[in-house]
C-alpha cells in the first residue's frame, strides 16, 4: 500500500519535471518577447497537453490593425491554439487575448499575437508544418497522419500560400508559357501561366475557366513592368490567349507550343479514323482498323516487334486513315530543322500536300498552321531553347498534383494545391525548424 503510494507520488514527480521540461523545450525553439510559458500539464482526459501562456509583467499589447503598442482595455476568454503534435498528444496553447484601447485607430481592438495570425486557431508553427507535409502527401494523408481535419490542412495550406505570395519576387521573368488544363467534367478548365526561364521554371499564376476576362488578370497580376520585359512566350492555339498575349506582350516572341501542335495532329488522325471505322462497318467491309487507335496514335519508335508487324500490315491499305496517319508522321520531320527558312520551307510544303488530301480533318490542320506560320517559326527563331517540353513537363505535375490535392474538387483548393506544390512561394518566418 505505502509502496504503491510512493510509486504513484514518483510518478507525479516525475510529470511534473517533464512539463518543466517541456516549457524549457517550448523556450528554446518558440519564444517570443513579451510572452512567457507559465505551466504545462495534461488536460483532464489525458490526451492532449496544454500549455498556458500569459503576458510578460509591464510588456504592453499591439494593436492588431495598426501593428503599434497601446493601452490596455480588457481581456477576453481564453483560447486554445493548436501546436505541432508531441509523442501522440495533441498539444495546445492556452491564452486570453487582451484588447487594447488604441488611440491611433480609435477603437478597442483585439492584441495581435506573434504565434497565430487572429484568424485560425492553429499556430503559425502547426499551419508551416502541416503545409510542408501537404506538400509530399495528400491533404487527406497529412490530416491522417497528425490526427487532424482535412479542413485544417486547407486553413494551413492557404495559410502559407498566402503569405507566399504576398512576398514572392517576380524579378525579371524572360519567358513564359501559357496553358490549360481541365479539372472538372463539362468543360471547366484552369488557364496556368509558368514561368519558363533557363534558370527558374515556376507556376506563375493560376486562373478560373480559359476566357479573355481570365486571363486578362494575368496581366493585371502581374503589372506592366514584369509583362513588358518577357521576351518569349509558349502558349496553344487557343484564340483568346493568341489575342491578349498579341495585345500586352507586342515585343514579345511568341511561340507556339510544339506539345499542343502534336497533340491537335493527333485529335484529327483520330477523328478520321474513328469517321472511317463506322462508314467500312456501315459499308460491310472487313475492320481492318480494328484495335488500331494506339498503333497510329503512338510514335513508330515507341512501338514494339509484334505491333510493328501490324502497322506495317494496316499501311498497306489505301485509306484516309493511312494516308493522314504518314502525313503526322512526315510532320515530325520539322522538329528537325534548326533554320527558321529551311523549317518554313518544309512547312509550306507539307502544307501543300495535306490540302490536296481531302482529308477534312489535316486540311483544317494544314489551314490553323498556314495562318499561325511565323508563331510558329518563332520555335526555331528562339533556337529550341524554351521546347515545350518544359510546359509539358510542369502540367503533368499539375495533374499529379490536382490527383493528389482534396477532398473536394473546388476550384480554390485546385488554386491553393497548384501555387504550394508548383509556384516555389518563399514560406513565412519560423523561429525554429520544426523537422
Ligand atoms: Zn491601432
Amino acid at each position: 500500500m505505502v509502496a504503491a503510494r510512493v510509486i504513484l507520488v514518483g510518478f507525479a514527480v516525475a510529470i511534473f519535471h517533464f512539463m518543466l521540461q517541456l516549457i524549457t523545450i517550448l523556450n528554446r525553439c518558440h519564444r517570443f518577447p513579451g510572452f512567457v510559458y507559465q505551466k504545462a500539464g495534461f488536460s483532464s482526459d489525458h490526451k492532449s497537453i496544454e500549455i498556458a501562456m500569459r503576458p510578460r509583467k509591464g510588456s504592453k499589447a499591439i494593436c492588431s490593425r495598426c501593428h503599434q503598442p497601446a493601452p490596455g482595455y480588457d481581456q477576453l476568454v481564453e483560447r486554445r491554439f493548436e501546436f505541432i503534435p508531441f509523442w501522440g498528444f495533441l498539444v495546445f496553447l492556452l491564452y486570453s487575448m487582451r484588447r487594447v484601447d488604441c488611440r491611433r485607430c480609435q477603437a478597442v481592438v483585439v492584441e495581435e499575437v506573434p504565434w497565430a495570425d487572429g484568424k485560425r486557431t492553429l499556430t503559425k508553427a502547426y499551419m508551416l508544418f502541416l503545409a510542408r507535409w501537404a506538400r509530399r502527401l495528400s491533404w487527406k494523408e497529412t490530416a491522417e497522419a497528425f490526427r487532424t481535419s482535412w479542413d485544417k490542412v486547407f486553413d494551413a495550406v492557404e495559410h502559407v500560400v498566402t503569405w507566399g505570395l504576398q512576398h514572392r519576387v517576380l524579378g525579371q521573368i524572360d519567358a513564359i508559357g501559357v496553358d490549360e488544363i481541365q479539372y472538372a467534367k463539362g468543360h471547366k478548365y484552369l488557364t496556368l501561366v509558368y514561368q519558363i526561364d533557363l534558370g527558374v521554371t515556376r507556376l506563375l499564376w493560376v486562373g478560373k475557366e480559359r476566357t479573355i476576362e481570365s486571363f486578362q488578370g494575368f496581366f493585371t497580376a502581374m503589372g506592366k513592368d514584369v509583362i513588358s520585359k518577357i521576351v518569349f512566350v509558349c502558349s496553344d492555339m487557343w484564340e483568346p490567349y493568341l489575342k491578349l498575349i498579341r495585345e500586352n506582350c507586342s515585343e514579345a516572341l511568341h511561340i507556339l507550343d510544339r506539345f499542343h501542335i502534336v497533340a491537335n495532329m493527333n485529335k484529327a488522325l483520330d477523328n478520321v479514323r474513328a469517321e472511317e471505322t463506322s462508314r467500312m462497318k456501315r459499308e460491310g467491309r472487313a475492320p481492318v482498323l480494328k484495335k488500331s487507335r494506339w498503333l497510329l496514335l503512338r510514335r513508330s519508335e515507341n512501338l514494339g516487334a509484334e505491333q510493328h508487324f501490324r502497322l506495317r500490315d494496316l499501311l498497306r491499305y489505301n485509306l484516309k486513315t493511312v494516308r493522314a496517319y504518314l502525313l503526322k508522321e512526315a510532320f515530325q520531320q520539322l522538329w528537325e530543322y534548326s533554320s527558321p527558312a529551311w523549317a518554313g520551307k518544309f512547312l509550306d510544303e507539307w502544307c501543300r500536300q495535306t490540302m490536296r488530301s481531302r482529308i477534312e480533318p489535316m486540311k483544317k490542320i494544314a489551314r490553323s498552321l498556314r495562318q499561325h506560320r511565323e508563331l510558329i517559326l518563332n520555335y526555331f527563331r528562339a533556337q529550341k531553347l524554351l521546347s515545350s517540353g518544359v510546359v509539358e513537363g510542369l502540367n503533368n505535375k499539375a495533374k499529379v498534383t490536382m490527383r493528389k490535392s482534396y477532398g473536394f474538387r473546388t476550384y480554390r483548393v485546385l488554386e491553393l494545391a497548384l501555387y504550394h506544390s508548383l509556384g516555389k512561394l518563399p514560406e513565412p518566418d519560423s523561429t525554429h525548424d520544426f523537422f
